[in-house]
């Protein structure tokens, strides 16, 4: 069995401290848990879209939304991701769906994102997605 059973909060996304009947969540006291291993399957069918522009046969952005599992935080997530090659732009924003707010948010050229046209090495950055 996988050893994913950890229950977390239906309303908040915050891990509950124990997964006994009549547990409530830490955060909210919310008695609604559901197991980690069951959220991150819904997750996958959740609302995502992608969605590409084309102008004469070449893509020119990519726009990304959805919702996904913050695991930085333990919590669903809204995020949208724009990657618009034609005007070298990236944008992506996370939104916390509960209150609206903006928790991660970056805004760059395209080419900076990617490091490409650089003449320094840059870092490279591991996105587990
Ligand atoms: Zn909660």
């Amino acid at each position: 069995m996988l050893n994913n059973d950890q229950p977390i909060c239906k309303d908040c996304g915050t891990l509950f401290a124990s997964n006994d009947n009549g547990s409530r969540c830490p955060n909210c006291g919310s008695a609604s848990k559901v197991i980690l291993a069951q959220l991150t399957i819904q997750l996958r069918i959740y609302m995502r879209w992608r969605m590409l522009g084309k102008r004469f046969g070449k893509r020119v952005f990519e726009l990304i939304s959805g919702h996904e599992l913050f695991r930085k935080e333990n919590r669903m997530v809204q995020k949208g991701r724009l990657v618009d090659k034609e005007n070298d732009w990236y944008e992506e924003i996370i939104i916390d769906p509960k209150t609206g707010d903006v928790i991660h948010e970056t805004k760059e050229k395209l080419s900076n994102h990617y490091g490409h046209g650089s003449a320094k090495p840059k870092q490279q950055e591991n996105s587990n997605d």
